[in-house]
């Protein structure tokens, strides 16, 4: 599966717990990451994570872009809810994408232990089939 991880900097420390205490499983995958994200998780963790860049700089849209091409499987986003963000409408528009596309996505660190336990479950499997049927486009 390919997965994407964003935190905004007040977050940043909870992202790097969340993807330390499931490293196991997260290493099993195909890690992407907005620019800073991604560099604060592999110092971390040692996780081996594709990056974007900077949130700020794109790095949502880049993300986006790939929702749009049936290539990101889960979206784990750590939004910082209390503190305005200067790319407020790529936020907007990448949640939106997820839910064009059916792309699970979390928000906070108590929807991301859910989701990644169900990843490891293999709940979130049929998301190869909806890759295979575009394949077949
Ligand atoms: P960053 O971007 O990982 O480069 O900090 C995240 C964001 O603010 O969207």
């Amino acid at each position: 599966m390919n997965i994407a991880l964003i935190a905004h900097d007040k977050k940043k420390p909870e992202i790097i717990n969340f993807t330390t205490a499931y490293g196991d499983i997260l290493k099993k995958h195909q890690l992407y990451a907005t620019g800073t994200t991604g560099k604060k998780i592999m110092e971390a963790s040692g996780l081996d994570i594709v990056r974007f860049q900077s949130g700020p700089l794109g790095g949502d849209q880049q993300i986006g872009a790939k929702i749009a091409n049936e290539e990101m499987d889960m979206v784990i986003f750590f939004r910082d809810p209390l503190t305005a963000q200067p790319h407020e409408p790529d936020i907007t528009a990448l949640l939106r994408l997820c839910d064009v596309h059916q792309i699970p996505v979390a928000t906070n660190m108590a929807g991301a232990e859910i989701m990644i336990k169900a990843l490891e479950r293999g709940d979130i499997n049929w998301r190869k089939n909806k890759k295979e049927m575009k394949d077949q486009v």
